[in-house]
């Protein structure tokens, strides 16, 4: 036998026992989005490779050792693309969507990295991302938290995720925080890790970020950002909290939370579980005001935030909240005998004419009543519906009930799907 291609590493199939899981989120996700009255943007999955350089920045760990690069054929760098932001701005720049407007976007779709694939990392992943642009007060940035809040509950997720949010300030208010924390950084230069010795000067706000323990108690003494915010963002940050709270949304403050993307300022949160093992964050995001400027259009404010869909099916998954998902089929119609066959695609037909939800399947390949019975069944159908030359000659159809102890039951071709209505609205 010839050998079997395999899939790449790290980027899965979904099966069709995992589909409706996957359905059944996007289907919530699409559900929400619109209650907020937000517009779906889609981008390509390839773009070119400076945009992601430019935006998330030289010295973190994606564009440093993730992205999925590679020349085109006429030489261009290309990359598939990391993450939604640079893509989303990018698109919007180009098309005028930012001129004098606000946008409200969501977006949903593969993403590319190329990292060490373990339980809840990927190197295809799936983010659902929103992106608020022209809207620079905190009141947005509740929003869009408060839009996450509700996904968890329409998810019965609510109980098992917290928010952390931090304000990481201005850009100027950062740097002069910066400066100071370098100054600490070096006078503690011995006990620094070497990831640590390496971001200290390229990125040392991503030193604070670290999972070394040993690290995070001398860190402890370092200078605090919150010390070094600027008036205005201490004061949406405090607007921030004020909406929180009245929103009845909890959440702690997370000095050391700066995310890994060089393009925030003020706001940044994260969702995280502790259910997930490493891969906690299940949602994250923050605002971005210098990036639509950074990526060559007309200065204007953004938030938005991502979230990391496998890992929500992971959690759906382990609180067993994937238990009532429909099956694909309801009807599963067969026959035998002469003239039966085009009876029964006819009584499909006219049951899918009529009742538009409903999932009929009809026996094709022929065989005798036992198999096809075995076949309803394993198709997960809640009733066949049966049609033997007896049936046809009195013009009826016979019910079997599949999943319950109930006698079958005979009733009239022509109104099987009134049958079914009723039986199905239950
Ligand atoms: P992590 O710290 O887990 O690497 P990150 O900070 O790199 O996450 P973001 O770039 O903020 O992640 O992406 C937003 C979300 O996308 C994450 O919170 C996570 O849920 C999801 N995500 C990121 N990388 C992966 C991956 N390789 N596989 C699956 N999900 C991912
Ligand atoms: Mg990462």
């Amino acid at each position: 036998m010839a050998k079997q291609i395999q899939a790449i590493r790290g980027m899965n199939d979904c099966l069709p026992d995992q589909t409706p899981a996957w359905q059944m989120l996007e289907s919530v996700i699409r559900n929400t989005v619109a209650s907020y009255g937000y517009s779906e943007i889609r981008m390509p999955v390839v773009e070119s490779t400076d945009l992601f350089k430019r935006s998330i920045g030289e010295v973190t760990d994606i564009v440093e050792k993730e992205m999925y690069t590679f020349d085109d054929r006429n030489g261009d760098s290309l990359t598939l693309r990391p993450e939604g932001t640079a893509s989303c701005v990018r698109a919007a720049n180009q098309n005028g969507l930012l001129y004098n407007q606000e946008q409200r976007l969501w977006y949903m779709g593969p993403m590319f990295r190329h990292e060490r694939p373990q339980k809840g990392r990927y190197r295809q992943f799936h983010q659902f991302g929103v992106e608020a642009f022209g809207l620079a007060t905190a009141d947005i940035d509740a929003e869009i938290i408060q839009l996450s809040a509700r996904l968890w509950k329409q998810l019965g997720l609510a109980e098992h995720v917290r928010l952390e949010i931090n304000s990481l300030g201005s850009n100027q208010a950062r740097a002069v925080y910066r400066d100071a924390l370098v100054a600490f950084l070096e006078a503690n230069i011995e006990h620094l890790d070497e990831d640590s010795k390496r971001r200290m000067h390229t990125n040392p706000l991503r030193v604070l970020d670290t999972k070394n323990e040993s690290l995070k108690v001398i860190l402890q003494d370092a200078p605090r950002l919150s010390e070094y915010l600027d008036q205005e963002s201490q004061e949406q940050f405090k607007l921030l909290c004020q909406l929180l709270d009245s929103a009845g949304i909890a959440y702690q403050i997370n000095e050391s939370l700066v995310r890994g993307l060089d393009y925030y300022n003020r706001t940044v949160f994260e969702w995280v579980t502790d259910s997930l093992g490493a891969q906690g964050t299940v949602c994250a995001g923050g605002r971005y005001d210098g990036l639509v400027e950074q990526l060559g259009g007309k200065a204007t404010p953004g938030v938005g935030f991502a979230l990391g869909m496998e890992r929500l099916v992971l959690l759906l998954e382990h609180f067993e909240l994937l238990e009532n998902l429909p099956k694909p089929v309801d009807v599963y119609v067969i026959y035998s005998g002469e003239g039966t066959q085009t009876a029964a695609f006819a009584l499909a037909e006219q049951i899918r004419d009529n009742l538009l939800s409903l999932r009929v399947m009809v026996h094709c390949g022929g065989g005798n009543f036992k198999k096809l019975f075995k076949k309803a069944d394993r198709s997960g159908a809640k009733v066949a519906l049966v049609i033997a030359e007896d049936e046809l000659s009195k013009q009826q159809v016979t019910i079997k009930y599949l999943r319950e102890e109930q006698a079958q039951q005979s009733i009239e071709m022509s109104s099987v799907s009134e049958y079914l209505e009723t039986l199905f609205s239950k």
